[in-house]
């Protein structure tokens, strides 16, 4: 058993600050989890340990999004023992593509890396339900949500992260004159 939030402050993918996000908002911090996946080892364990968590729910297949959800939904498969698909955009529209199908059969875990508004995961259970396949649960290695995501399947994460995002006018990190930077990706 590994301890979720260390991993993430030792592999240098918790950055913690003052941060301007993509949406335009201010954050005091924001998660690059592909710098904790990089290490097979770290991605093995946290996938053995989501799969333990969801286990319970008799998936038959592992369904994520690309591009975050990968190697996370992948390693989860591995330690379920079923298939790992995932769903790309093409247009904006996140589509299964590359010949993967989902049956009427199909029970779906939707697996993502970080779960914030649970914006991607309900898009991403629209596929594998649109395909005809049925969502058993979804889950996650960090929710940082603040459990405000509201999914109408059990949600299951390996950790809680509060990250709050502030509106750049009313944001006390600016307020304190703290200077603002621009995260490396996608936050
Ligand atoms: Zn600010």
């Amino acid at each position: 058993m590994i301890d979720v939030l260390p991993i993430f402050r030792q592999s240098g993918a918790l950055h913690e600050g003052h941060f301007r996000l993509s949406s335009g908002l201010h954050s005091s911090g924001y998660l690059q989890c592909a710098l904790v996946l990089q290490h097979p080892v770290y991605a093995e364990s946290l996938g053995r340990m989501l799969g333990d968590a969801l286990r319970d729910l008799n998936p038959t297949v592992v369904l994520s999004p690309a591009l975050g959800g990968l190697i996370i939904g992948h390693e989860v498969a591995r330690a379920l023992g079923v298939r790992a698909i995932f769903a790309e955009r093409q247009e904006g529209v996140l589509t299964l593509r590359r010949g993967f199908s989902l049956s009427n059969d199909d029970r779906v875990v939707v697996i993502e890396d970080v779960v914030t508004t649970g914006g991607s995961t309900r898009e991403t259970m629209v596929v594998a339900r649109d395909a005809g396949a049925t969502v058993v649960g979804a889950g996650s290695i960090i929710d940082r949500s603040g459990g405000t995501s509201s999914l109408d399947v059990p949600f299951r994460a390996l950790a809680t992260l509060s990250l709050p995002t502030y509106d750049p006018a009313a944001c006390p990190l600016c307020a304190a004159g703290q200077p603002v930077t621009k995260p490396g990706s996608r936050a």
